[in-house]
């Protein structure tokens, strides 16, 4: 099986250029990184992947932020806006209350446009900029559709994104507007808008930057490379788990890339990769029914709804490569609903961290799996938090406390806080 973890690095084939190619997750043909545009395979419509002849190891990271990493990327540099470095915070209270060795936040949200997207933008425009292509697109809950207009603007590139109309949170439908892209509304929800963007990718339309695009989860390796890396300085020890939120489950395979081409250079045990553990809205949660059955394939939700806007999506692409690394990592997936999901937002909000709701599945599900016993006591885990408070002003504030009206004079104000 070609995503197994303890599988050995493979020599470059004939189409490599500089130690770089892209492979069929499924059939394993390989084709050159920036010669053509390619989404999947032309073989059997499988997933690609980026390969490197040379995996690297911990000793050559140096710099800070998603380039640190360049090793591990198929290019030496990007369209940056200075991603990645983001904080990973102590949560004291949480990590008693839910009682755990460990527990610390990555929070993605602390990126330039608020979410973890920008890891993978500032890699897939660099790679447009080098395909030569001159206008890109993607279909976006929101966050994606952010990211991409605003490394798009960056590069000086004409962009495209489609949202489901009314679904998206005003805080992501104003970074696109703002930072100019075209906005179609689409009368249809996430997968929809997915279907319609690959047919115009397909038609050579646009260039395609959605998560299905393999070298945006190259970028998105760095999280997983951060989060060990913090660890290690702060504990002297690997995490156990990683927790994150799953709606096309790019994440997850990016990390589980990230960790096998570790393994690949030595530089990680198999049994030292942290247990990948997804969670989902439990009104869209295709990815948790699969590994709840076993199953190696998806079933596309037709119907999916959750205030989590960010991963209400019922057919994730990214499937045929996030559940071998679930499955391998000894990980799991959970669901957790609407009211779970807000009360998580606000107790990470009461540590001062704000997230927006699809972040908060993250800590909803660790608290669920911990009281399930699926996850034990004495264990050392890292939640990822995706997207900032700001991006969903919203459900902030139907989430957080009501405003009080007070008159404008002091004693007034004194008489309204002694509840007279
Ligand atoms: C995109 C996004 C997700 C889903 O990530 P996948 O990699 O598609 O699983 C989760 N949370 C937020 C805030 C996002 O923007
Ligand atoms: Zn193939």
């Amino acid at each position: 099986m070609s995503l197994s973890l303890s599988a050995a690095p493979a020599s470059a084939p004939a189409e490599a250029a500089d130690g770089v190619w892209l492979e069929c997750i499924e059939c394993g043909e390989t084709y050159a990184p920036f010669e053509e545009v390619r989404y999947t395979c032309g073989e059997c419509g499988g997933l690609l992947e980026v390969r490197y002849a040379e995996p690297p190891t911990f000793a050559e990271f140096s710099g800070e932020g998603v380039w640190r990493y360049a090793e591990t990327l198929p290019l030496d540099a990007g369209v940056s806006v200075r991603e990645g470095a983001t904080p990973l915070y102590e949560v004291p209270r949480l990590e008693e209350s839910v009682d755990l060795e460990a527990l610390r936040i990555k929070h993605e949200g602390m990126n330039p446009t608020g979410s973890f997207k920008d890891r993978g933008m500032t890699v897939g425009v660099a790679v447009a900029r080098e395909l030569g292509v001159d206008r890109l697109a993607c279909a976006s809950t929101g966050n994606t559709s952010a990211a991409l207009a605003a490394y798009g603007a960056r590069a000086g590139m004409e962009t495209l994104v489609l949202l489901p109309a009314g679904k998206v949170a005003a805080g992501k439908v104003g970074q696109a507007a703002l930072h100019d892209a075209r906005i179609l509304e689409v009368d249809g929800n996430f997968d929809a808008c997915l279907d319609v963007v690959r047919e115009l990718a397909d038609r050579g339309e646009v260039y395609l930057l959605n998560s299905l695009n393999p070298f945006r989860l190259e970028g998105q390796k760095t999280i997983g490379l951060e989060i060990l890396e913090e660890f290690r300085d702060d504990y002297g020890a690997w995490p156990d788990r990683i927790v994150l939120p799953v709606g096309n489950a790019g994440n997850t395979s990016a990390l589980y890339k990230a960790f096998r081409e570790l393994v690949q250079a030595g530089a990680l045990e198999p049994d030292e990769v942290p247990k990948l553990t997804g969670a989902q809205a439990a009104g869209a949660a295709p990815m948790v029914e699969a590994v709840e059955n076993g199953s190696e394939e998806i079933r596309r939700w037709e119907d999916v709804e959750t205030r989590a806007t960010a991963i209400r999506i019922g057919n994730p692409v990214n499937a045929p490569k996030a559940l071998p690394g679930i499955r391998e990592t000894g990980g799991t997936a959970v669901a957790v609903t609407d009211d779970e999901i807000t009360a998580a937002q606000r107790e990470l909000a009461r540590e001062g961290i704000g997230v927006e709701p699809a972040s908060a599945a993250s800590l909803a599900g660790l608290r669920k799996l911990r009281e399930d016993g699926v996850v034990a006591a004495d264990e050392r885990v890292a939640c990822l938090t995706t997207g900032h408070l700001l991006k969903d002003p919203d459900a902030a504030a139907a989430a957080g406390n009501e405003p009080e009206p007070v008159p404008a004079d002091t004693d007034g104000v004194l008489a309204h806080l002694a509840g007279d």
